[in-house]
């Protein structure tokens, strides 16, 4: 039975409410009477149920649609401002057991050239992305206990945090790998990290034991109530998302959104970000084989309705996405994106020979994290490095009530700015310079709080003078 309070998978992501959520979005879909009501209700920017945020998703009158793009653009403007934070992937290790049918690392595929990065290996990479500016990193590796252990990610955590190259430090390392237990979850909350990110790559149990046919992660309630158990290990910021292709979006939208209610209901926050990744082409991936791919139109829609459903989620945006699409839903939600990324173990520091390729998935966007940076501030963003609040301690239900009321503004706007002029002092490119240093005068008059607006001019001049780090 559906209920969102229980522990078990099969309750909270109800397979049946799912269906009726579905008909019952089908039925209503050129209901104008109650798509105006969902949009009044979403206009309070306190979230939608799935079932109404199911309706907005399969409305098909022109009119509402613009509307529902207008207000998505709306809440993205008033909760994150014009920011977007940069983070890149960095890939430890492509060794594998499972048998995931849409990953290259899938323990069958005998020829993809196995690799684990060695701490000194790791080393050189955090250096080199460093040198491009980065702060943040997303770590990726394949589930194996063998060869990647829980201590072997704790080892790498703790070489990323200790490496200080020039002015370059990596401040926050969000954690990507396979669901596990309370007990290393802690660990890993120990070892400092910043979100846990998992992606359900399906809510739809029966076609994911298809797609997951093999190993640990063949078992579907382990892998759903992952978030729990992290939640359970003291993990408070947990990021969701599922692997758009692999089933029909709408059935993944209601689930994604049913994830939320339940970590909201249980644990009192939803998670602190979506990533919405679609199947691309991969060593021996074709992503043609998938029945449910979709197009970028039903793409941006799903990312606006999941900006006016659950507003104060951050959603994420990577490589696997070309510079236009990027584009076209940067403004209708999403607030992280990858830059300059690699998709392979190894790669930042040397380019990987093409026949020896390790990589995931194909990349979409091949420019420099100079060139996103410039791209991003030509169309009026503030590119953010800022890894302020978890470190601040602003986790979990902190950062959301910061959040909920509307004080995130007179910390986000200038920890963008502080650490933009810090990206413009140590990397950026001359035109990037001159842009950016426009866009930072400018942007300083939207601080709300005067003596934040002077304490923000002061840090600047630090800032020129060589010293770092400055945060709110
Ligand atoms: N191994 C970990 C796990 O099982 O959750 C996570 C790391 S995996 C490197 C990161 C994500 O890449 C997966 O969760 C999956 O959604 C995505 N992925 C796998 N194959 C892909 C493909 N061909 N195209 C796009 N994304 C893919």
């Amino acid at each position: 039975m559906y209920d969102p309070r229980s522990k078990c998978a099969d309750d909270f992501i109800n397979h049946e409410e799912i269906m009726e959520t579905l008909e019952y979005a089908e039925k209503n879909k050129h209901n104008r009477e109650l798509i105006d009501q969902i949009l009044d209700k979403a206009r309070l920017r306190k979230g939608l149920s799935h079932r109404e945020a199911a309706v907005l998703l399969d409305c098909d009158l022109e009119d509402k649609n613009q509307e529902i793009y207008a207000l998505a653009e709306q809440i993205k403007k008033d909760f994150y401002g014009n920011r977007i934070v940069l983070f890149a992937p960095l890939y430890l290790s492509n060794y594998c057991v499972n048998g995931c049918v849409y990953c290259p690392y899938h323990a069958k595929n005998k020829h993809i050239p196995r690799k684990k990065l060695t701490q000194e290996e790791i080393r050189q990479e955090v250096i080199a992305l460093q040198d491009m500016g980065h702060k943040r990193l997303a770590l990726e590796t394949g589930e194996d206990p063998v060869n990647n252990p829980i201590e072997y990610v704790l080892e790498s955590i703790k070489t990323i945090y200790s490496i200080k190259h020039k002015n370059g430090a990596i401040r926050r390392v969000n954690v990507n790998i396979a669901a596990t237990t309370v007990e290393n979850y802690r660990k890993l909350k120990e070892a400092g990290i910043g979100t846990y990110i998992l992606f359900q790559e399906t809510y739809h149990k029966e076609s994911y034991l298809k797609l997951h046919p093999t190993g640990p992660k063949h078992d579907y309630n382990y892998h759903t109530e992952a978030m729990d158990r992290a939640m359970e290990g003291g993990i408070d910021d947990v990021g969701c998302g599922v692997l758009f292709g692999l089933e029909m979006y709408r059935y993944e939208f209601a689930g994604l959104l049913m994830h939320a209610e339940h970590l909201e209901a249980v644990y009192g926050v939803g998670p602190h970000t979506i990533s919405v990744p679609r199947v691309k082409r991969a060593d021996d991936i074709d992503p043609d084989t998938f029945d449910n791919g979709i197009d970028d139109d039903t793409f941006a829609k799903i990312v606006a309705c999941i900006r006016i459903a659950v507003p104060y989620t951050g959603m994420i945006i990577s490589t696997r996405e070309n510079q236009k699409c990027r584009e076209r839903v940067l403004h209708l939600g999403i607030s992280q994106i990858s830059g300059g990324s690699r998709t392979s173990v190894g790669g930042y520091a040397e380019p990987e020979p093409e026949e020896e390729s390790s990589e995931q998935f194909e990349v979409s966007d091949n420019r420099t994290l100079d060139e996103v940076v410039n791209w991003l501030m030509g169309m009026g963003y503030v590119p953010s490095f800022c890894t302020a609040c978890y470190r601040e301690g602003r986790t979990g239900d902190r950062f959301m009530s910061l959040c909920k009321s509307g004080q995130i503004q007179n910390c986000c706007l200038p920890n963008a700015l502080m650490t933009l002029k810090e990206y413009l002092m140590d990397y950026a490119s001359p035109d990037t310079v001159e842009k950016g240093l426009k866009l930072i005068q400018e942007q300083i008059k939207e601080i709300p709080r005067e003596r934040t607006r002077e304490i923000v001019q002061e840090r600047l001049i630090e800032i020129e003078k060589g010293n770092r780090d400055f945060r709110f």
